[in-house]
């Protein structure tokens, strides 16, 4: 059944990719009338981006095409229809909650869904299984600030908006690569920075990132010190007067005791900067700036919030704009920026297991009477239901026996993730639905379910500055896919709810969620967006972004909170709350001498189901890695490009090496990405023990202590060509990646290679052959040839090999001629230039940067101008800048 035609006309969306929330306008290209093309561009008169996309929303287009795609429900390994796949969800949902009772059931589900998707299925778990277990991959990423903010708040409410970051004189970034991981609010905030330099930038993070090029001070703390720095800061600000006392004594409570606990553990600056491992002076300079400027605002993200003491560190970054009297102000507020680009909505309807509904809490009788009466069920939960990483040892251990995973990956995104697919091999009944055909917990289920993609579907979404977006729908869904919310309230139906779930259209879902956010609000919650709970079908159609609240009485959103004084406790006041700061809560020692912090790479997202599709994404970085200081590297006995062997209490992986300065001694970092479909060995939270913050669940992936080895490989091999060869079965390691219309699949092992059997497997590409080898230095080199054209490339060192891969493909798929040897070489005679790609959007290498800075292009602009590079998305700008440094500016300097 398909819901909408596929649109020729230009439509207005919204990114799926992180919490910035980019508004994106999807164009139709025919380049003839057999085919359409998608261009993404950043919408204009989007307040999120003005009219900016970084690379992956730039590259939104490449990831549509609608191959590789689950087409049809499948249930125990069988092709079934919808009525045969519903019947059989909602049957064994109610087998094992009619013997085991509702608990033995959980859903697990994610920031991708749209809000409308989420609502119905919290709906459906809380409001008529009757139970707490749905809980959402937010809960990874996001948790921790939720729990702050309701501690401190008395509401889960990002105070600011992105013009505050703007706005701001003194910008404190902790915990957040924003570069890379949200690209288009760092431009807005590079641009504002070159409006006004007297504005000042802080970086708190162990490692240098490309978001240091804007810094004034980084300060690179020792791994998980940073709540003692806040702590520290808190205290500093109350021993030297710098508090706004008529803000606290009328708008705050709890300031004594907590000032009181901070005071008694900070003794003087220079024992916090070495408990810190930072300058003293740096620390200094920035606490004499947090200090005295007013417009100050903290940005902070995942290197706060996935630690075992996270809230206790949001709550401490919380009570500094607290005391100070920050928050809510045009350029003065703390702004928790949200990974995920529903994150925020899925917080909104209550998709996280400690939260009722509507910012509604369990444990509150009237909260409780309201949700029950507005949903008129009486089986609705009375208690909080599983954290994912309690769900998912629930499932190991048996006491869940059916659970039901939508459009998220926890066998890759989850800590101690080789656990979680023992536990899902266990469970009885796993249901998964995804718009993709592989991934690596689809292979776990019994019951597949295909689900609508983006650009497939209607809804909305809520951004990390409270902005509701429509994402609309511009490609009918392949194959019988559909979209999460239709599916859910279908199994809802089935399992005898019909009334309650009667939707016809996603804007039904959306007006009930609207209006139970408004249902005896009369201001006593954040959440209100009673003023869109009448919207028609055809103003749904046309919403426009607008930030909650919205009220009946103010239909334009709320940019800011809190200016008032006015909080969501019960006293209305601001709590001051016991931050408690410790070390991680696992120690580097002998074994396990490094520390391993994980997270995301530029052009990357998640576990790579829609990025991982596109070449151009994964040019800039095309394998999973471990990046090391090089005098570790050194110390290790590594090179770049080796592979190492990586190795924590609770798993293995194995990946490439990488030299990177901006490491600290000791520490080393793995991107989150790589899976199971794109690399042998490299899901790095296989590595990561499942410890979570006690308050919020949250995990902590930042610090985990592992031991770091050489592999041993001895051979490196490299295919370009269509079909995976038989080398895998050799290999330590293996990864692939698209490359023009083919696959580039890298290998390296240890075991003896039988090239033989590799040729063989490589026949049914190619008639002919041309070999090079030198067994005595372990070189092979060989072209596959079919009607005398070359197809097929294979090479194999001791070294990894290095082709110009584009170049090569373009020859392999007849779109350039080249000489016979070099396609054997892998690249071409002559000016071949195979160094890592810096702009993914123009494809300019690191060798044409450098060429044309030597040239004497001196800005970014000029580098632009010259070679194109960073003239699109500007997601390269901070690469292009290091270039800069590194080439000009220490040209200049040479004696
Ligand atoms: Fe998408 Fe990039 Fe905008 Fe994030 S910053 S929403 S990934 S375009």
């Amino acid at each position: 059944m398909n819901q909408c035609p596929t649109r020729t006309s230009d439509i207005n969306t919204t990114c799926p990719y992180c919490g910035v929330g980019c508004g994106v306008t999807m164009s139709a290209e025919r380049p003839d009338a057999d085919t359409i093309s998608w261009r993404a561009t950043g919408t204009g008169d989007h307040p999120a981006n003005q009219g900016r996309l970084c690379v992956k929303g730039s590259a939104l287009g490449d990831t549509v095409q609608q191959g590789q795609r689950l087409l049809v429900p499948e249930v125990d390994g069988q092709r079934c229809d919808w009525r045969h796949a519903i019947d059989q969800v909602a049957s064994r949902l109610r087998t094992v909650i009619d013997q085991y009772g509702p608990d033995a059931v959980a859903f697990y589900v994610s920031g991708q869904l749209l809000t409308e998707d989420y609502y119905v299925a919290n709906k459906l778990m809380k409001g008529f299984i009757g139970s707490g277990n749905i809980d959402t991959n937010s809960r990874l990423c996001m948790s921790t600030a939720v729990a702050a903010h309701k501690q401190v708040l008395g509401s889960d409410t990002v105070a600011g908006c992105y013009d505050d970051l703007e706005q701001a004189d003194l910008l404190v970034i902790t915990g957040s690569n924003m570069a890379w991981t949200h690209p288009v609010v760092y431009q807005r905030i590079a641009a504002a920075r070159q409006r006004r330099p007297d504005m000042r930038v802080v970086v708190i993070d162990p490692r240098r990132t490309a978001t240091c090029d804007l810094a004034d001070i980084h300060l690179a703390i020792s791994p998980g010190t940073d709540g003692f720095l806040f702590d520290g800061l808190f205290a500093w600000l109350v021993k030297h007067g710098h508090v706004d006392q008529t803000f606290i004594d009328h708008h705050c409570e709890g300031f004594d005791s907590a000032a009181a606990e901070s005071l008694a553990r900070f003794r003087d600056l220079a024992q916090l900067a070495e408990t810190c491992a930072v300058k003293r002076e740096q620390l200094e300079t920035f606490f004499a700036w947090f200090a005295t400027t007013e417009r100050t605002v903290t940005v902070f993200s995942q290197g706060i919030n996935q630690s075992s003491s996270g809230v206790g560190k949001a709550a401490a970054i919380l009570h500094c704009h607290l005391a100070t009297g920050r928050i809510g102000k045009p350029g003065a507020t703390p702004f928790s920026i949200t990974g995920q680009p529903n994150a925020m909505g899925g917080r909104e309807v209550g998709g996280l297991a400690n939260q009722l509904a509507a910012h509604m809490d369990f444990g509150n009788d009237r909260h409780h009477q309201l949700v029950a009466d507005f949903w008129q069920t009486t089986n609705l939960a009375r208690s909080p239901g599983l954290k994912a990483v309690e769900m998912f040892d629930a499932v190991h251990d048996g006491r869940i026996k059916a659970i039901w995973i939508m459009a998220t990956n926890p066998v890759v995104s989850l800590p101690d993730a080789d656990r979680v697919r023992e536990a899902l091999k266990r469970c009885p009944t796993v249901i998964v639905s995804d718009c993709v055909d592989q991934t690596d917990t689809l292979a776990c289920a019994d019951i597949r379910l295909p689900a609508a993609a983006w650009g497939e579907k209607e809804g909305t979404v809520t951004n990390s500055e409270r902005c509701i977006s429509r994402q609309r729908a511009f490609m009918v869904p392949p194959g019988d896919a559909m979209p999460d919310w239709w599916i859910i309230s279908s199994v809802a139906r089935r399992m005898g709810f019909a009334q309650a779930f009667d939707y016809q259209r996603p804007a039904d879902i959306f007006r009930e969620h609207a209006a139970l956010t408004g249902h005896q609000n009369g201001g006593s919650r954040d959440l209100d967006l009673s003023g869109l709970s009448t919207l028609t079908d055809a103003d749904y159609d046309t919403l426009v972004p607008v930030q909650w609240p919205v009220s009946r009485e103010i239909r334009s959103g709320t940019a800011r909170l809190y200016a008032d004084g006015h909080f969501f406790t019960p006293s209305g006041r601001a709590r001051f709350v016991s931050t408690r700061p410790s070390l991680p809560a696992r120690r580097t020692s002998q074994d396990f001498p490094f520390w391993l912090n994980t997270g995301r790479i530029r052009d990357q997202w998640h576990t790579m189901t829609r990025t991982g599709r596109s070449a151009r994404l994964l040019a800039h970085i095309e394998e999973p890695f471990v990046a090391m200081h090089p005098e570790d590297l050194l110390a290790s006995g590594l090179r770049e490009g080796q592979i190492a062997e990586l190795q924590s209490p609770a798993g293995t992986i194995h990946v490439p090496v990488r030299s990177d300065a901006g490491q600290q001694r000791g520490s080393v970092f793995v991107p989150i990405h790589w899976n199971d479909q794109f690399a042998s060995a490299a899901r790095v939270d296989s590595l990561v023990p499942a410890i979570t913050d006690p308050e919020s669940g949250q995990p902590e992936f930042k610090q985990v202590p592992v031991a770091v080895r050489s592999a041993g490989c001895r051979w490196h091999a490299c295919v370009v060509g269509t079909r995976r060869p038989a080398l895998a079965a050799n290999s330590l390691y293996w990864s692939r990646r698209p490359v023009g219309e083919l696959e580039e699949y890298r290998f390296a092992g240890n075991a003896q290679i039988d090239l033989a059997a590799v040729k063989s497997a490589l026949a049914a590409d190619a008639d002919n052959w041309a070999e090079i080898s030198d067994p005595a230095i372990g070189h092979y080199r060989l072209t596959g040839y079919r009607d005398g054209r070359p197809v097929v490339w294979l090479a194999v060192a001791p070294e990894r090999p290095t082709p110009d891969s584009d170049w090569l493909t373009a020859v392999l798929t007849g779109h350039a001629d080249a000489d016979p040897l070099a396609v054997c070489l892998g690249r071409p005679l002559h000016g071949a230039d195979s160094s890592a790609v810096v702009c993914s959007c123009h494809q300019v290498r690191e060798q044409a940067v450098i060429g044309v800075i030597q040239a004497g292009q001196r800005d970014v602009a000029g580098v632009g101008r010259a070679c194109g590079a960073g003239t699109n998305c500007g997601s390269c700008i901070p690469e292009i800048t290091a270039l800069i440094d590194r080439h000009h500016n220490a040209a200049k300097e040479a004696p």
